[in-house]
């Protein structure tokens, strides 16, 4: 098969799935196709309780992401770093 035919077939296959999911507008957002990392669970540095990262609140500091459990605990996080 020429190079060519195979780049046909892939696009004839790519117009036949968005004709196939083109009439359907639900997108799921549920499975397990996402990125595993969103299930990492992170430490709160305050209270110590385990959350998962796309739960997480983050704050940025000094090129490092720090993760908490609630916007709370960063505050506190906050407060004692200003001290
Ligand atoms: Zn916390």
């Amino acid at each position: 098969m020429s190079p060519l035919r195979i780049l046909i077939l892939a696009f004839l296959f790519y117009l036949l799935f968005r004709l196939l999911t083109g009439g359907k507008k639900k997108v799921k957002k549920t499975g397990n196709s996402g990125p595993p990392s969103h299930d990492v669970l992170v430490e709160d540095p305050i209270c110590k309780v385990c959350v998962p990262m796309k739960q997480a609140v983050v704050l940025k500091e000094d090129g490092k992401t720090i993760y908490f459990c609630s916007p709370e605990c960063r505050e506190k996080f906050i407060a004692i770093k200003g001290d």
